[in-house]
């Protein structure tokens, strides 16, 4: 099972347990939902206070190399939202 770190909490958990964010080689940022998308990866705990977290410290611009926006920042909260209403 491998194992992934959060990139807010640094948590090492299994990778399913956790959010795949990804940019693909055209810089386009999104959540992996698949697990398998091409391109630089960052890891995130299902919850917002993670997101949050790592929002405010910029730990996914610093993973992705890339500015991090509100826009992103809103629409992993969205499948954060949805992860929990399936469970
Ligand atoms: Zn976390």
């Amino acid at each position: 099972m491998p194992i992934r770190m959060c990139v807010a909490c640094r948590e090492a958990k299994p990778k399913r347990e956790l959010i795949r964010i990804v940019k693909n080689k055209e810089g386009v940022v999104s959540v992996d939902t698949t697990g398998k998308a091409q391109g630089r990866g960052a890891y995130l705990c299902p919850n917002v206070s993670c997101l949050e977290k790592a929002y405010k410290i910029k730990a996914l611009n610093r993973a992705l190399e890339c500015e991090f926006t509100q826009d992103m920042l809103q629409e992993v909260k969205r499948v954060i939202l949805r992860r929990e209403i399936e469970k």
